[in-house]
């Protein structure tokens, strides 16, 4: 793949603060790439009302945390173009274009959704919006024009569901959309939580946050499951499932020490509070420049406005173009854009 011409769109959900699991699923390959590929990231608030329909307040506070958080682990507003789902309505009309590509049975049987309704406790009384947000989240990968998708494992059938809706709208209508690919990270593809819950997630209440400060990483590490069956520090213990080493595994810059202190665990030479405190202090130096550079942004509300509003307006003329497209390919009168100009045009 010739990665100058590659486009990435990836994003997530203004639900709270970005945690570590955003960072190793997805952040740390949108900072590696931004400099080569051609990088949108957006802010899915429409989205984030799907289960929070009640809460808007807590998705349109969450829009900005997510920005800063964004910025804090290095992205650059230079290179990177952030958008606001909602400040491009084109994304809803290429969503109901889509929406008649896919069946509710294959929606119901997504595993993600499943998961997550299961997770909700929804049932049948799944909002709509929410059962159907592998469809939006296909109008904003091909929105964009997008070839890569660095995501977490968790998204990998709503990625799958995308590019099962570019292939049926390209064979229906004639080759139009851009087949995407998703891109998982070597490690930390899915971040267990602090509660040793296969996910760390911004809904679940089990997430080191990339905001939180040394006093709350340290007490939140030591308070973290770690392995069951381990009465006494004396006892071999286990590492496989064992969060407190998913998280060594990810962020020790010293992976011989993080080799030395697995077999020391498992043969029962070190206990859970030392790995804890080692642990630790690997994630508060490893937040530390996050921090730093989350104070510097901060300091600058104004310029969080400007790349916010100026990528969104940049974002909504490249979807536009797309939609343009796919109506066209559909082979529906593009009356839309004529309006402005001749109303008598169409008439
Ligand atoms: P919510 O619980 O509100 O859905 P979330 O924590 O799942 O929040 P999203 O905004 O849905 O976060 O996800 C944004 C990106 O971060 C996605 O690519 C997702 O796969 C990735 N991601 C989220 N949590 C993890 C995790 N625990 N491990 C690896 N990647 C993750
Ligand atoms: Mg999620």
């Amino acid at each position: 793949m010739d990665l100058a011409k590659t486009v990435i769109l990836t994003g997530d959900r203004p639900t709270g603060p970005l945690h570590l699991g955003h960072y190793t699923g997805a952040l740390a390959n949108r900072v590696r790439l931004q400099s080569q590929c051609r990088t949108y990231v957006l802010i899915a608030d429409l989205q984030a009302l799907t289960d929070n329909s009640d809460r808007p307040e807590i998705v349109s506070q969450a829009v900005w945390e997510v920005l800063l958080d964004n910025l804090a682990v290095g992205l650059d507003p230079e290179q990177v173009t952030f958008v606001l789902q909602s400040g491009v309505p084109e994304l809803a009309e290429l969503t109901q274009l889509y929406l008649n590509l896919v069946t509710l049975a294959k929606l119901q049987r997504n595993p993600t959704v499943k998961e997550e309704m299961r997770e909700k406790g929804y049932g049948a009384n799944v909002p709509a919006g929410f059962l159907c947000y592998p469809v939006s989240q296909a109008a904003d990968i091909t929105g964009f024009k997008a070839d890569l998708v660095p995501v977490g494992e968790d998204q990998l059938p709503v990625v799958e569901q995308t590019r099962e809706i570019v292939r049926r709208f390209n064979s229906i209508y004639g080759e139009t959309l851009v087949m995407s690919e998703a891109m998982m990270p070597a490690v930390g593809a899915r971040l267990p939580g602090t509660d040793g819950r296969a996910k760390m997630g911004a809904s679940l209440a089990n997430a080191i946050n990339l905001s939180d400060p040394p006093g709350v990483v340290r007490e939140k590490v030591m308070s973290m499951y770690t392995d069951p069956t381990r009465k006494r520090a004396t006892d071999p213990g286990h590492v496989e499932g064992n969060p407190v080493f998913a998280y060594l595994d990810a962020f020790d810059p010293d992976q011989d020490r993080v080799s030395d202190l697995k077999a020391a665990y498992r043969a029962g030479r070190v206990g859970d509070v030392a790995v804890k405190e080692h642990l630790a202090e690997v994630l508060v130096d490893f937040l530390e420049p996050i921090r730093e550079r989350r104070t510097w942004r901060e300091r600058r509300r104004d310029e969080l406005r400007d790349i916010l509003f100026s990528g969104t307006a940049q974002g909504r003329q490249v979807v536009a173009r797309t939609l343009e497209k796919a109506l066209a390919a559909v082979g529906l009168p593009a009356v839309a854009d004529k309006q402005a100009a001749s109303i008598s045009e169409v008439v």
